[in-house]
């Protein structure tokens, strides 16, 4: 197996994570079978717990680790599978190291820095990959010169010791500032970067310089002197110009892949990058559009509903269709449903936790359903649905989900009696992927089109099962169970156009060249009905 270790310097937020998705892309492109994985300096032992204002969506995998949001954008672009041991925190390792000394795995010695966290370390470097991967990219999360991250640094360092020369290679991103007054790109802060990374032994054999301005030849032989990397393997990366898939093109344009094959020393031939080439095709001209709105309460922030937002555009993509995403709060909603509804082809409530924005969310449910506009809910999404159906439709006066009355005299949707017992935050929640049994004559196995589909999961409250005769006699149709604990999973209205909401989390598993067959109908939904 052959590793890229991916740093990031200047600033945060460089688009590390898709530089290395679309980097992993490339390289599968030309048949080498990658794994992406993420290494992340803070010290929670993993993102579940933290908000999405502080770190954006929590991505869910098969296996059911909550993870980075960069973790999605690996299988949104390469086609591995990723695992819980694909995403590691300090937190983590520490967790680990100290498990160890209580133990008495270190026999009594002093337990250090260097070896024992850099050992844990490298252990997971290594254990990242598996037997058939070619290629192993570890990205670093932070900043070089954040105190965090040294360890994975001296890590990475030690790991290239280990290996022949020819197995490893590091690249760096970082960040070419325009000065507006100067009329000019800068190069020295990325010179700085390069030489902190130096510092701590490790010298980068490919340099990524994001930039709004692209870079003349005098620039890349600056970097290329003062960042010790030939001139060929300064990258430019300019922000793309309609969307992130374009990335794999545009570095594909500088080589990057070749000079990555040349380094690692692989024989492979080189492909060609037709499946990008039609997504970006499709993306800049499309036949139809239509306005999805996305009905949450952390509309504000730009990673929250990632995954959500990324799988519209991909349905956009399978549709032929540019979809404006309208990003509405739900508390707006409540205040006035016409303003913030009316306009639109389509509506979709995302997943979510707490009291905060419900009655938004079932007004906004309510007025899909009796406005006949294609509507979608996502977890929390489908719950709101099954609430306001159950209240509206059904006459279940004051139905609710115990997540947010406790007193409700209709616990429509409610933690299952087999999970009462595990009280503690976390501990009861479903994660990661569940079977689910499709109903024949249903919009979901229309889509799917097959009748065993499985999806991840991540909630503690379920459809209560005490009310399924109820709402499906006040026309409720079941769309999907999990066959082994007899849970919904979809729910449908048959006398609306396209009214579909899922237990579960679809936006996990859609793909630019694939899109998820739920959210691509939608789409086609609402292109249909599009008044
Ligand atoms: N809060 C709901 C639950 O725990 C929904 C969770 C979600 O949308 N991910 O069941």
């Amino acid at each position: 197996m052959k590793y890229i270790f991916v740093t990031g310097g200047v600033v945060s937020s460089l688009g590390k994570g898709l530089t290395s998705a679309a980097l992993g892309a490339l390289l599968e492109q030309r048949g080498l079978k990658v794994r992406l994985q993420k290494f992340d300096p803070y010290l929670n032992v993993d993102p579940g717990t933290m908000s999405p204002f502080q770190h954006g969506e929590v991505y869910v995998l098969n296996d059911g680790a909550e993870t980075d949001l960069d973790l999605g954008h690996y299988e949104r672009f390469t086609n591995g599978t990723l695992s819980k041991l694909n995403n590691l925190t300090s937190g983590k390792v520490y967790e680990t190291v100290l498990s160890r000394e209580r133990k008495g795995d270190y026999l009594g010695a002093t337990v250090q820095v260097i070896p024992h966290v850099t050992d844990v370390i490298k252990e997971r470097i290594r254990a990242g990959g598996g037997e058939d991967v070619d290629i192993l990219i570890t990205e670093l999360g932070g900043t070089i010169g954040d105190i965090e991250g040294l360890p994975f640094l001296e890590a990475m360092r030690q790991f290239a010791l280990e290996v022949a020369r020819d197995d490893v290679l590091f690249l760096h991103c970082t960040l070419l500032p325009f000065l507006k007054a100067a009329g000019e790109l800068k190069t020295k802060p990325s010179q700085q970067s390069v030489a902190k990374l130096r510092e701590i032994g490790i010298q980068c054999d490919i340099l990524v310089c994001r930039t709004e301005e692209p870079m003349t030849d005098e620039m890349r032989q600056k970097l290329s002197l003062f960042c010790n990397v030939p001139v060929n393997a300064v990258i430019e990366e300019m922000d793309v110009e309609t969307s992130i898939y374009e990335l794999p093109i545009t570095l594909k344009a500088e080589n990057i892949d070749s000079l990555v094959i040349e380094h690692l020393h692989l024989d492979v031939p080189d492909k060609n990058m037709k499946v990008w080439h039609d997504v970006v095709r499709r993306l800049k001209s499309p036949k139809h559009e239509v306005k999805i709105g996305v009905v949450g309460k952390y509309i504000e922030l730009q990673d929250a509903y990632k995954s959500v937002y990324e799988s519209i555009i991909h349905a956009g993509i399978a549709n032929d269709a540019k979809v404006n995403i309208v990003r509405i709060d739900a508390e707006d909603v409540q205040l006035n449903p016409q303003k913030n509804l009316a306009k639109l082809d389509g509506i979709l409530i995302p997943g979510g936790f707490g009291d905060r924005g419900t009655a938004g969310k079932i007004i906004t449910s309510k007025y899909a359903r009796e406005n006949a506009i294609p509507y979608f809910g996502l977890c929390l999404g489908m719950q709101i649905a099954v609430i306001d159906f159950a209240r509206n439709v059904a006459g279940l006066e004051d139905s609710n989900s115990t997540e947010f009355d406790a007193n409700t005299p209709h616990p429509v949707i409610d933690i299952m009696e087999d999970q009462k017992n595990l009280t503690t935050k976390g501990a009861n929640m479903r994660l990661g992927s569940y079977p689910c049994e499709l109903t024949e004559d249903s919009l979901s196995f229309d889509a799917y089109g097959i009748k065993n589909i499985a999806e991840r999961h991540r909630h503690r409250y379920e459809f209560n099962n005490n009310y399924r005769e109820q709402l499906t006699n006040a026309g409720l149709r079941i769309g999907g169970i999990n066959p082994e604990r007899d849970l919904v999973e979809i729910i449908e209205i048959p006398k609306h156009p396209w009214f579909v909401g899922v237990q579960f989390h679809p936006e996990f598993q859609s793909k630019p060249n694939a899109a998820h067959p739920l959210f691509s109908n939608f789409v086609a939904a609402a292109i249909k009905y599009k008044k």
